[in-house]
């Protein structure tokens, strides 16, 4: 199954992409999002909603989100 949004079900995410990319890579590749440099557990973020989470399905501890 691939992954969609635990919030709204949709299954239309976009890769979150942590550190640095170079902006080519970034242009080629419209289905990824920047994440920044805090690296974070969720890789998948809802383009309906919004919401960030595990594409493993694991549900995200708001606690390990902080750390
Ligand atoms: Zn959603």
């Amino acid at each position: 199954m691939e992954s969609s949004c635990p919030s709204c079900g949709s299954p239309d995410a976009a890769e979150i992409v942590y550190g640095l990319m170079d902006f080519e890579t970034f242009r080629a590749n419209p289905g990824i999002v920047l994440g920044g440099c805090c690296v974070s557990v969720e890789d998948r973020r809802c383009r309906a909603c919004g919401t960030n989470f595990r594409s493993d399905g694991v549900p995200v501890d708001p606690r390990e989100s902080f750390l």
